[in-house]
């Protein structure tokens, strides 16, 4: 039989490592789940480079940062920077973290809860969920594209091979940026592929001059506008390939002609957004309440919210939410109504969030 942990955390983002701090700092066994490659994955893909990260307070807060290994300095540093230090807080924080592992469910049996990855199974007590709210979308094609990255784990593994980055904004734009310096970087002239399915691509002007430095310096970039992912499929070697349609010439006769490329699916990153969790929670059974009639003040109508207690414990018993997950807004259970509770999606509150998930958790486990 698998072990027992105490805590279950998923996703490993700020409030996820404050949680397994947390749990380290109150004696409480736990494992932390997180589907990136390494802790602040979500960070590292989302936060376009060199951008300062800032230690916001909203302004209505009563409370100062609560986990002060993690909190982002008064004076703002670049986000390598405050990735740099978090992951020392990792390494010294001795903590159990187990990356490239992803949530698929969650089942309870007489009060144990057991976690069903894409790897294996984990038994606890309680779970805390902490995913946020960037959860890449996939790619939609005939057949399989799990292969693809949904984002730029390591800038090395493109160097010497032709990518395709696929995405028409600022996340795409930043994934080119960082491989053409890195090309470069290593005298490696191998062109970058940048396809999208509308006709134009659309980056805010900072992205675009960064990206116009490194065309300017030798970046070897191919548009493929209007370039549809169609195929997922396995060639007669056995490499997964993705088949992307880059023009269609339709004919009088109906049979109409088209070309397209075909890539192995391991030099393809998709950069096409992300969704909220809303989908993972209603798979994981979390009730969610829908805002109508002028109910929300901060969700919008026909949005659905997760219920949660003030403790951040969902309908699901030994389920908690926090973090980006449930933000901008979540419904709140107290003193018998239900009502909005705004929840602003900053550092701090993931932060201040685990402290208090985990600390409502260690008073149920203690008795
Ligand atoms: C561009 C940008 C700039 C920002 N700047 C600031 C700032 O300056 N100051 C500030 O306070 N806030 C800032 N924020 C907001 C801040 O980054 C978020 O509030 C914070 O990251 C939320 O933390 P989290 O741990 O809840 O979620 P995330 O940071 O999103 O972490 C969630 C983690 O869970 C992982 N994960 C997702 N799904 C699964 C799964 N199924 N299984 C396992 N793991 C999973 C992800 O890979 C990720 O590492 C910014 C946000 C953005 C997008």
């Amino acid at each position: 039989m698998s072990l027992l942990y105490d805590v279950l955390i998923v996703g490993g983002g700020p409030a996820g490592v404050a949680c397994a701090l947390m749990c380290k700092r109150h004696g409480l066994s736990h494992l932390l789940l997180e589907s990136g490659k390494a802790a602040f994955q979500g960070i590292a893909h989302s936060y376009p480079a060199g951008k300062l990260v800032y230690p916001t307070i909203p302004k209505d807060a009563s409370e100062p940062f609560l986990v002060e290994e993690l909190r982002p300095p008064e004076e703002p540093v670049t986000v390598e920077e405050y990735l740099r230090k978090v992951q020392e807080v990792v390494r010294q924080g001795g903590l159990n973290i187990q990356t490239e592992t992803s949530l698929q469910d969650i089942h309870e049996e007489r009060g144990v809860l057991t976690v069903r990855t894409d790897r294996e199974s984990y038994r606890a007590r309680k779970v805390i969920l902490a995913f946020g709210c960037n959860i890449p979308r996939e790619l939609t094609v005939y057949g399989d594209a799990k292969m693809v990255a949904k984002g730029l784990d390591d800038v090395e593994k493109y160097i010497g091979i032709k990518t395709l980055v696929i995405g028409g904004g600022n996340s795409a734009a930043d994934v080119i940026i960082s491989i053409l310096r890195a090309k470069r970087e290593a005298n490696d002239s191998t062109p970058v592929f940048w396809a999208h399915r509308a006709e134009t691509f659309r980056v805010n002007k900072e992205t675009a001059q960064r990206l116009g430095e490194e065309i300017l310096l030798g970046g070897n970039i191919r548009l493929l506008p209007g370039a549809i992912p169609r195929i997922g499929e396995v060639d007669s070697q056995g490499m997964e390939r993705l088949v992307i349609r880059i023009n269609i010439f339709e004919q009088p006769d109906g049979i109409d002609l088209y070309h397209a490329l075909s890539f192995p699916m391991q030099n393809v990153i998709a950069c096409i957004g992300s969704q909220g969790p809303g989908p993972i929670f209603e798979r994981l059974g979390i009730q969610l309440i829908t805002c109508t009639g002028g109910v929300c003040k901060i969700g919008k109508e026909g949005e659905r919210l997760a219920l949660l207690t003030a403790e951040f414990e969902s309908t699901r018993r030994g389920i908690h939410i926090i973090g980006g997950a449930i933000s901008p807004s979540f419904m709140r259970i107290s003193e018998g109504a239900i009502v909005e509770e705004k929840h602003p999606n900053l550092i701090y509150t993931a932060l201040n969030d685990a402290w208090h998930a985990v600390e409502a958790i260690r008073r149920k486990l203690n008795g």
